[in-house]
């Protein structure tokens, strides 16, 4: 009467993840490495009044993205930072948008 709980236990088949496809694997996920753009590019400024350069530094509700994002070096993160602020105060871009 009650020995099917027992039996399902033993019935779960074991997930196999490896026929043959090597390709994916969470912890070894293809890394690209990133080069910041305004080092890569020395003449690129970043310029606060240039709308079409700022709007690239935000998502759609307003904020700035992160550097795995925009792929900026440290040093370049701050000055974006710096950069997308002073275009908010001049209202380029705005603070909070939706
Ligand atoms: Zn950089």
């Amino acid at each position: 009467m009650s020995d099917k709980k027992s039996n399902n236990k033993n019935n779960k088949k074991k997930r196999y993840n490896n026929n043959g496809d090597d390709e994916f694997d969470p912890k070894f996920r293809k890394m690209r490495k990133k080069v910041c753009t305004m080092c890569a590019n020395k003449e690129l400024v970043l310029d606060y009044k240039n709308y079409d350069q700022m709007k690239k530094f935000v998502n759609e509700k307003g904020k700035i993205l992160p550097r795995r994002a925009t792929g900026a070096c440290a040093k370049h993160q701050r000055e974006i930072t710096q950069a997308v602020k002073r275009a908010r105060h001049i209202a380029i871009l705005p603070y909070t948008q939706g």
